[in-house]
C-alpha cells in the first residue's frame, strides 16, 4: 500500500516535469527508457555520451567505451553511470569530487543544503526565479554540467515538495 503511494507520487512528479518542460532548455531530445541501477536498484534515466565525456574525469573520459548509459542520481549509491557492460563510479565524476556539496543546480552552483535552508527561511523563490530566468534565455549548460544531462527545474519542485511534507 505504501509502495503504491510512492508510485502515485512519482507519477505526479513526472506530470510536473512535463508541465515545466516549456521552461527547460535541454530535456526535449532525451530517450526516456529507464534502466535499474545494478547497485541500488533505482530506476534511472538514460544519458548521452556528450554528458558522460564532460562529467568523467581525465583520463578516464578518454577510455570510456560508447554505449547506452543511464545515470544513478541516488547520492548514497556509488554507481554513477552504467550500461549493460560498464559501470563508472561517482568517484570518477566531477560533480561528486571529494568535498563537493550535493548540487541541485549544476549550471548556477545552487547546492541542495543551500536551497533547503532557503525554503525554510522562505527566500527560495528568488533563487529559483534566477535559475528559471537564465534557463529561459538559454544561459544554462545542463547537458555538460549536470551529471544527469537534464534540466534541474523539476528537482527544485521535488525538493520544495519534500520540504513541504517534512
Ligand atoms: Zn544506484
Amino acid at each position: 500500500m505504501i509502495w503504491l503511494t510512492i508510485v502515485s507520487t512519482r507519477r505526479q512528479i513526472n506530470n510536473n516535469n512535463i508541465r515545466v518542460k516549456g521552461m527547460s532548455c535541454c530535456s526535449e531530445t532525451h530517450p526516456s527508457k529507464r534502466h535499474d541501477c545494478p547497485e541500488c536498484g533505482k530506476s534511472c534515466l538514460p544519458v548521452k555520451m556528450q554528458t558522460i565525456f564532460h562529467q568523467v574525469v581525465f583520463p578516464d573520459n578518454q577510455n570510456t567505451p560508447e554505449g547506452d548509459y543511464a545515470f544513478c542520481p541516488n547520492h548514497e549509491c556509488l554507481t554513477g553511470y552504467f550500461s549493460a557492460s560498464e559501470i563508472i563510479p561517482k568517484s570518477k565524476l566531477h560533480a561528486f569530487e571529494n568535498g563537493r556539496q550535493a548540487l541541485l543546480c549544476h549550471c548556477f552552483d545552487v547546492s541542495q543544503p543551500a536551497y533547503r535552508a532557503a525554503i525554510q527561511s522562505s527566500t527560495h523563490e528568488a533563487i529559483k526565479a534566477f535559475v528559471v530566468q537564465q534557463t529561459k534565455v538559454g544561459n544554462c549548460a545542463c547537458e555538460a554540467r549536470n551529471p544527469s544531462g537534464r534540466c534541474c527545474l523539476a528537482d527544485f519542485a521535488r525538493m520544495e515538495k519534500a520540504a513541504g511534507q517534512a
